[in-house]
């Protein structure tokens, strides 16, 4: 059963008149349970792609099933909700509140997807357990290591229960010893059942963690490796 069904998607940016073919024709899948990796030079299209299958940016054309459901064709309000309960998504540089500690960042999540605030700081805790943070609840992102900042972000992505999680380049920003810490994590969270959608330009991450790898060049698959 695929999570995440992708048919024919493509998107054209325009710049000063000029199209700029970010997506072309791209079609795959991926099954529940899957981790999938997403590789290519940059500028080959990866960011956009997760950016829609986030509900982030739209499609030009195109369709992005979800369990059979058109993500291309949702409403604004449905795409709000899209956003906040069936996808979690984590970035290169942790896009975490400054202000806010591990455990205020991570029950906003849930805040926004209307989680009654007697039950926000209970799950809150359990997700930052699962990133191996419970002993960093009350810091705050600059008080934290960039590998600590990245499990803050895992875990508000995981919060609400997604069918997928999303990574655009998560150890992008990590000297390698914390990338592999990342990656191991990522695996981990997937051995335990998360879906796990990740864009890198790290093959060799993604040929360790991924059972499926796609590359990328100018917007479209060039090829499909698929671990044994
Ligand atoms: P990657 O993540 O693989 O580095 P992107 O998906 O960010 O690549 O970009 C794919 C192509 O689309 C690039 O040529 C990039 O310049 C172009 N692009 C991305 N976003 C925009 C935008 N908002 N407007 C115009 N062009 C864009
Ligand atoms: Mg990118």
């Amino acid at each position: 059963m695929n999570v995440i069904e992708i048919q024919d998607l493509c998107k054209t940016y325009f710049r000063a008149g000029t199209p700029i073919r970010a997506l072309d024709q791209v079609s795959f899948g991926i099954k529940q349970g899957e981790l999938v990796a997403i590789v290519g030079r940059s500028g080959s299209g990866k960011s956009t792609l997760l950016n829609m299958v986030g509900g982030l940016d739209t499609a030009t054309s195109g369709h992005i099933l979800c369990h059979g459901k058109d993500v291309v064709a949702l409403s604004h309000h449905e795409l709000a909700d899209y956003r906040k309960k069936t996808v979690g998504i984590i970035f290169q540089s942790f896009h975490l509140i400054p202000s806010r500690s591990a455990l205020e960042n991570v029950s906003l999540a849930l805040a926004f997807a209307n989680v009654p605030k007697r039950q926000r700081k209970e799950r809150a805790i359990e997700v930052l357990e699962q990133v191996g943070l419970s002993h960093r609840l009350d810091h705050q992102p600059r008080e934290l290591s960039g590998g600590e900042a990245q499990r803050v972000a895992i875990a508000r992505a995981l919060a609400n229960n997604p069918e997928i999680l999303l990574a655009d380049e998560p150890t992008g920003n990590l000297d390698s010893q914390t990338a592999e810490e990342i990656g191991a994590l990522l695996k981990e969270l997937n051995h335990k059942g998360a879906t796990i959608l990740m864009v890198t330009h790290d093959a060799e991450l993604a040929g360790q963690i991924a059972h499926k790898t796609i590359s990328f060049s100018d917007g479209k698959i060039q090829q499909i490796k698929i671990k044994e």
